[in-house]
């Protein structure tokens, strides 16, 4: 049957049944993560649907997506008992004979002989299989997957795969992805941009005209923590051409007005730029840390390796700490106060000197809910650098309205930022 499938997918929807998915007991990630997959694979996902366990709304709900499009994903329903109904309900609507499959039968019977559990006779039921499909067999369950067939000249294709999230990743990874491929006949590649220092609306507005007009590449941003991507999608035939589009694409975003705020091209995390950066200019890197209480040395040493290039931090948040640790002066916090310009400074360059490190950073400031004052609100953040020949600090003035954690976060994030720019020159 498989070999016979000329289909060519262009568009799909996903239709998740479980009525634990209605009563908000589980949340539906295998639709995030589906969705996910099938952008990668250049598959437009029109919609996500979700059902409970009920054969008549299940049936209902296949026909009408099966009206608008000709590949539907389906998750759940796949088990042995009564009110695992998918696959019944899926052979009814494509008027699908169901059929002992043998294979699956016997990989059933070893699974329990493996697992040392007793086969219950329900389990049959699994093995029975809608005349014509293509099954998925799953290393992980006793659900076979499968991709079932039906309508004019077997255009529809309803793809089957069970609930639990670690048996559909795999089938899904391992023999879906493949099938799929093999019915599209395009290639799909991205890029991601990163970018530090502007928001999503901001960029957005100034490059519109470039996301609009763009379908092949397509631009999608993306923002997470202060941060902001843009991934650039381009579909062709062939690897060598998405990618030529896709750098292409890069290139004129590079040289727009937001190419400035660009930090990274295909990068991890701004952390990980940053280690990268010290390593590549043999520069060590230290950090004195007030209000984000050991974030930056956090994120930092979740690179493994990264001893390297980074030194040391500390975490002063007393103003006695910060005097005998840092060499912060007296009279410094007595006129600015903890949370100012010259404390920052004064932080960075004391735990530069301690360390014996290239660069020293700092953050002192106000993370809330509590001790905002109308002179420092919650979200004022002084980040400061400390090289040999350079030191600056910036303010933050981060909404109020915004959690503890996001500023925090934010303000690790400008510390890291501000080192590498340093190093970017
Ligand atoms: P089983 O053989 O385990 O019964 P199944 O294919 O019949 O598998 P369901 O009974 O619908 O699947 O769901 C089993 C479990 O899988 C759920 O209890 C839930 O933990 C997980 N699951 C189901 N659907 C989803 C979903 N859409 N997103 C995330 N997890 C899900
Ligand atoms: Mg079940």
């Amino acid at each position: 049957m498989s070999d016979m499938n000329t289909a060519n997918y262009k568009n799909a929807q996903i239709l998740c049944v479980g009525t634990e998915l209605l009563l908000g007991d589980i949340v539906n990630t295998n639709a995030a993560f589906l969705s996910a997959q099938l952008a990668e694979l250049g598959i437009s996902v029109y919609k996500h649907i979700c059902v409970g366990d009920n054969p008549e709304r299940l049936s209902r709900a296949l026909r009408d997506a099966l009206s608008e499009t000709d590949l539907i994903i389906t998750s759940g329903g796949l088990g042995p008992t009564y009110d695992d109904l998918t696959k019944e309900t899926i052979a009814a609507a494509l008027g699908l004979e169901l059929e002992l499959h043998s294979p699956s039968l016997d990989r059933i019977k070893s699974y329990f002989e493996r697992t040392g559990r007793v086969m219950t006779p329900n389990n049959v039921k699994q093995t029975m299989i809608p005349h014509g499909a293509t099954v998925f067999p799953n290393n992980n369950g006793t659900a076979p997957a499968m991709a079932a067939f039906g309508g004019e000249n077997n255009s529809k294709t309803v793809i089957m795969l069970p609930g639990p999230p670690n048996e559909l990743i795999p089938l899904f990874h391992e023999q879906v992805k493949p099938f799929l491929m093999s019915h599209t006949d395009a290639v799909i590649d991205s890029v991601n941009i990163h970018f530090f220092g502007i928001g999503e609306s901001a960029l957005e507005e100034q490059i519109k005209d470039l996301m609009i007009n763009a379908t092949n590449p397509s631009i999608a941003p993306y923002c997470k923590s202060g941060e902001v991507r843009i991934r650039v999608t381009a579909k062709a035939e062939t690897h060598v051409k998405a990618k030529e589009m896709c750098d292409a694409c890069v290139e004129t975003i590079k040289q727009s007005s937001v190419g400035k705020f660009i930090y990274g091209i295909d990068t991890k995390t701004l952390e990980n730029t940053l280690v990268l950066a010290l390593r590549e200019s043999g520069k060590t890197f230290a950090c004195a840390e007030s209000c984000t209480g050991g974030l930056i040395a956090k994120r930092i040493t979740d690179i493994s390796g990264c001893s390297d290039v980074f030194l040391g931090g500390c975490v002063t948040y007393a103003n006695s700490v910060k005097q005998n640790i840092l060499g912060v002066r007296a009279e410094t916090l007595a006129s600015f106060g903890a949370v100012s310009e010259q404390t920052a400074l004064e932080m960075a360059e004391g735990v530069r000197k301690q360390t014996g490190a290239d660069i020293g950073v700092s953050t002192t400031g106000i993370a809330g809910p509590s001790g905002g004052t109308p002179e420092k609100p919650v979200g004022t953040v002084f980040v400061a650098i400390s090289a040999k020949d350079y030191h600056k600090c910036i303010k933050l003035t981060l909404s109020s309205m915004k959690s503890r954690e996001y500023i925090r976060e934010v303000s690790a994030s400008n510390a890291m930022h501000l080192a590498l720019s340093y190093l970017n020159g």
